[in-house]
This record gives structure tokens, sequence and C-alpha cells, in this order.
């Protein structure tokens, strides 16, 4: 009888229906979809890649000669590594979000971007790399 009551109910109230794509849905937060990486805060400390299970993320890189440094994050880590790769296969990615969670700086992030679908796997390469400058020599810490 609760059943009938429930169908019954549901059968009277409005069906919405949201037109996809000319309404877009709401992506809620916290949900994997394609990743990014903000190569400016990326330390290429190799941790996401070392945890990806499926071995979708791929990382080259030059190391500053020792007391130099490429750059700084925006948090002011120093930046030892200059990546020359940094591909993310997202044709292989399971969404697990372990790099994520493995991202000392939190450069790595999942989006809300789930419309990327194409019909060249070639294209879910996301290439991320934009190696800095020759390297410099890293500021001296002040005594105190
Ligand atoms: S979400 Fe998982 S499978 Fe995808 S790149 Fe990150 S670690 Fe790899
Ligand atoms: S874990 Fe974060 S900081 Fe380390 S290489 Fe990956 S994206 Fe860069």
């Amino acid at each position: 009888m609760l059943g009938m009551r429930i169908t019954m109910g549901e059968f009277f109230t409005p069906a919405v229906t949201r037109e996809y794509p000319e309404h877009h849905p709401d992506i809620p937060d916290g949900s994997r979809n394609r990743l990014h990486n903000e190569m400016g805060d990326c330390v290429v400390c190799l941790a996401c890649a070392n945890d990806c299970p499926v071995d979708c993320i791929h990382i080259e890189y030059e190391e500053a000669p020792k007391g130099m440094i490429f750059s700084n994050t925006s948090k002011g880590v120093p930046i030892r590594r200059n990546a020359s790769l940094f591909d993310i296969d997202m044709s292989q990615c399971c969404f697990c979000g372990l790099c994520v969670e493995a991202c000392p700086t939190e450069c790595l992030t999942m989006t809300k971007d789930f419309e990327y679908s194409t019909y060249d796997r070639t294209e879910l390469i996301h290439a991320f790399a934009a190696p800095f400058g020759p390297a410099k020599p890293a500021a001296k810490k002040k005594r105190a």
C-alpha cells in the first residue's frame, strides 16, 4: 500500500527535464573530472606519478645545480626541478584522486570540467609542462 502511494505521488509530480547541453548540470564540489596542474606551484616531486595506479602521469625534468633554483611557488617554496614534460593521459585515468591527495603543494587539482570527449585519443593527453628559464642562485637564508 505504501509503495502504491509513493508511486501515485510520483505519477502526479511534474517531471523536470534539464535540457543538456543548453542547461549545464550543477557539478558538485569534490567531484572528479579533468585534472589540472598549476605548474608555477609544482615542485616536480614526482609524488603524483609515483602514486598513480595506472601510470598515466609522465614527467621528465632537469635538476638545478647545487645552490640554484628555477623559481619559487606562490607560497615561497623553492623549485629545484624544471619539468620539460608533464603529461597526464586522461584516457587512462581512473579518477581515483590519489595524485591530488599526494601533491604537497596542492597544485594538482580535479576540475569540474567533464566535457572533453574526443574521437582522437591523443587529444586526451594533457600537456602541462611550462619550463622555467635558466636556474638562478637561491636566496640565502637569513640567520636568526
Ligand atoms: S586520478 Fe588516479 S588514475 Fe588519474 S592520474 Fe590521478 S592517480 Fe592517476
Ligand atoms: S605531486 Fe604535485 S608538486 Fe609533485 S610533481 Fe605532482 S603535481 Fe607537481
